[in-house]
């Protein structure tokens, strides 16, 4: 039975979305990292989910389906994360597509912004380096401007070009926050907020973040994650707690030279948490038990 030491890693990107393994790859490196329940988490898309779970059964683990839903909330984006849901479900798979669409146009006004202050090329390098042109991301734009030695390494490129009020910045409306968790929930699964300490939320904010996701169905918090220092973690284990949320814990990894933490290496749950794949047992996909040697 799954309880808080299970090492699960529900948060992780593919070459489907800005992530730099395919999912076979990615599969087999979780695997060998020691993680025992994984979910692949691609920002806005599902089509590497079929495959992500047969790797992973093929390499023994158990599987939750994952996405990473973009939404726009009080002037922010907000990462949603669903676990544990049905990936043909027409209504999360469409609302995926919408939530989509614009990002090719978005990525071309970026390389506009990017060129306005003499970087050329931009849009045409990150989309070679995208794998899915449909989920260009700001990813493959700070990759491509390392690779073209504009600066030293992708959190450099976001800090100087990518965030708001800088060149590569493009507003963008993503999903409404109730659509977001309507199709997680409406597919069977559990909807979580996303690496809660990266918003620039004043406390109110948060907490309406907080009881509308609720009101809309939302059951989860992720609280150890690869972007959360001690403090962090501290403070959302409260908050999990005082709301009745499921706690989370997921690597957020994207490649070996980016990522903060290797899938699976995070301290664990406090135990006076809930798992949220304890909540989502029934939606465990195992792997067929190994056979005795
Ligand atoms: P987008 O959805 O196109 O706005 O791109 C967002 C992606 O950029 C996130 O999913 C992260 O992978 C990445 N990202 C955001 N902020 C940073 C940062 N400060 N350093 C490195 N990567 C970042
Ligand atoms: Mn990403
Ligand atoms: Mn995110
Ligand atoms: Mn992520």
């Amino acid at each position: 039975m799954a309880n808080h030491l299970t090492n699960a890693d529900l948060h992780s990107h593919s070459t489907v979305s800005d992530g730099t393994l395919a999912p076979e790859a990615l599969a087999a490196l979780v695997a060998e990292a020691g993680v025992e329940l994984w979910a692949l988490t691609d920002h806005d898309e599902v089509a590497g989910q079929a495959r992500a779970r047969a790797a992973a059964h093929a390499a023994g683990l158990d599987y939750l389906t994952g996405c990473e839903i973009s939404v726009s909330f009080a002037g922010e984006t907000v990462h949603i994360v669903g676990l544990g849901f049905d990936d043909t479900d027409p209504a999360l798979v469409q609302g995926l597509a919408a939530t989509r669409a614009g990002r090719l146009q978005r990525a071309r006004e970026m390389g506009e912004g990017l060129a306005r202050v003499g970087i050329d090329g931009a849009f045409e390098g990150a989309l070679r380096l995208a794998g899915n042109p449909d989920l260009i991301t700001r990813t493959h734009f700070a990759r491509f401007l390392v690779e073209a030695g504009v600066c030293p390494n992708t959190h450099a490129v976001f800090t100087r070009y990518l965030k708001e009020g800088l060149p590569g910045y493009v507003p963008f409306r993503w999903a409404r926050l109730g659509d977001a968790v309507g199709w997680i929930t409406g597919a069977g699964g559990v909807a979580v907020i996303a690496h809660p300490a990266r918003y620039r939320f004043t406390p109110t904010a948060e907490y309406a973040l907080i009881t509308e996701f609720m009101q809309h169905g939302g059951r989860g918090i992720e609280v150890v994650t690869g972007s959360h220092g001690v403090a962090d973690v501290v403070k959302y284990t409260d908050t999990a707690r005082e709301f009745g949320l499921l706690a989370s814990r997921g690597s957020d990894f994207h490649s070996t030279t980016e990522s903060r933490v290797m899938p699976g290496a995070l301290p664990d749950l406090p135990g006076t948490l809930t798992p949220v794949w304890v909540a989502l047992e029934h939606r465990i996909e195992r792997a067929a038990p190994r056979r005795a040697p």
